[in-house]
């Protein structure tokens, strides 16, 4: 899948402090074939690799303190401008009833569609009416019923001798209709071909035309992969429209064509359907889509838990420290107390491959632990604190009596400050520990 092939590409960043160009043009080259192979438009696939190459070797990469990760940033919040950028919400009429039409061809999901915002009007106060302007096959107006029927809406049907055949007599009527009950909202439904057809767009426009919708929806099955771009040019064409919904992503749709759609006609996709069901069905985020093309989500979220909880400027002051040997014992002990406020370090760590020995110096901590070494700390001079290498025998054994603890407690909190020392100099060159894909060398 797409996410798999992205997933690969970054895999081999993996370890690059800095990146050079050969670097930035092998993660293009391989960015761009995994594009289309999920069936992605070449001419969306040059936009798109062209702006990630020029930033990937612009200043914001080369001064980031991981760049790999700063380039699968970069990917993601340029996935996500592709595919519209903001979430975009259904417009409203201010004077209802809101009307919005449905166009795609046939089996895309348009009448299942219907009865899935429908449903979700409902659900959100509204009192929807479904118009059935598919007159082309015998059964659609009874499906639209059924599915009118699982809603709870009413659904307004051609009468026999009353518009039959005539989908925009139906749909003018039923505008009258939807006024007279004080529906706020009316959804027409309209037929589809196998493929595009002129007869039939003709008839959509002239619905269109009859209703004056506030929406035009053009419903898109993402698994017809390369034919999404022209099917989608040919209705902006012929029919026009104000927005996409995207069906059948609960299938192994391979994502190409939501990327392809939303940036070929300038029009946001603002739904997604995930299945048969009425409920199977939500609104569209770009930012979410992008994530989940790049399988990025949780990924995502760790690295902000950990930038979180590893305080980059507390980690510079530290390697500053370490590079003067003036990491004392005083230090340490802050740094406890800092591990203290983390909590839920243990669990962050757990999610990190890379960072099973900090985990197991983690575990030693806990805070009963913090205020022993605060007391065996205290009970030394400020010169012992500063050089723990004074603390030869005789001292130990004065600090232990002062403390209250044994000579066995205060070694073993030394040898606690060196593993630490150990420890913060490998987080302080690394910012943070190895997550793999996109560690830091
Ligand atoms: P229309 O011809 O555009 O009105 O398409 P339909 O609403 O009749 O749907 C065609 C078929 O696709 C039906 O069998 C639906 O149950 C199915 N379908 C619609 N939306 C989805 C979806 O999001 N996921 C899946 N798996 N099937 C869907
Ligand atoms: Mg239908």
């Amino acid at each position: 899948t797409l996410s798999d092939r992205l997933t690969e590409t970054f895999r081999n960043l993996r370890g690059k402090g800095r990146l050079t160009p050969a670097d930035v043009d092998g993660t293009v080259r391989e960015i761009r074939r995994a594009l289309l192979e999920a069936d992605v438009n070449l001419d969306v696939v040059k936009d798109f690799t062209g702006k990630v190459r020029e930033r990937a070797l612009g200043d914001e990469v080369n001064k980031a303190l991981n760049p790999a990760q700063q380039v699968v940033q970069i990917v993601n919040e340029e996935l996500v401008q592709i595919l519209g950028g903001q979430q975009r919400r259904l417009e409203f009429a201010k004077t209802p009833p809101t009307v919005i039409m449905l166009a795609g061809l046939q089996g895309a999901g348009k009448t299942t569609l219907a009865g899935k915002l429908a449903k979700w009007m409902v659900g959100e106060g509204h009192s929807p009416m479904l118009v059935a302007a598919d007159l082309q096959r015998p059964n659609a107006v009874t499906q639209l019923q059924v599915v009118g029927e699982q809603a709870g809406v009413t659904v307004y049907a051609p009468q026999p001798g009353n518009g039959v055949g005539d989908p925009v007599r139906v749909a003018k009527d039923a505008m009258k209709v939807a006024r007279d009950r004080q529906h706020d909202v009316v959804i027409v439904d309209t037929a589809g071909r196998l493929g595009v057809d002129a007869e039939l767009m003709k008839q959509a426009s002239n619905i269109r035309k009859a209703v004056d919708p506030d929406e035009v929806l053009f419903v898109l099955d993402a698994m017809i992969g390369q034919d999404a771009v022209g099917t989608a040019k040919a209705f902006q064409e012929g029919v026009d429209f104000t927005g996409v919904v995207l069906t059948k992503l609960d299938g192994d749709a391979r994502g190409g064509a939501a990327l392809s759609v939303a940036s070929v006609t300038g029009r946001p996709i603002i739904f997604a359907s995930t299945g048969e069901g009425l409920d199977d069905f939500e609104p569209f985020h770009p930012d979410r889509m992008a994530s989940r093309i790049l399988d990025l989500g949780d990924i995502l979220t760790l690295i902000e838990q950990a930038q979180k909880a590893f305080d980059e400027e507390e980690a510079l002051k530290v390697a500053e420290k370490l590079a003067t040997e003036t990491f004392t014992l005083e230090d340490f002990l802050a740094q406890m107390q800092q591990l203290k406020n983390m909590g839920s370090i243990k669990g962050m760590l757990g999610m990190l491959p890379g960072a099973k020995g900090m985990r197991e110096q983690l575990d030693n901590f806990d805070e009963r632990e913090i205020v022993r070494t605060e007391a065996i700390i205290q009970s030394m001079t400020p010169a012992e604190r500063r050089n723990p290498k004074l603390l030869n025998g005789s001292r130990r054994l004065r600090i232990a009596r002062g403390s209250g603890m044994t000579v066995t407690d205060v070694n073993a909190l030394v040898t606690r400050f060196e593993q630490a020392a150990k420890m913060m100099k490998t987080v302080a060159r690394g910012g943070m520990p190895q997550i793999p894909g996109m560690g830091p060398v």
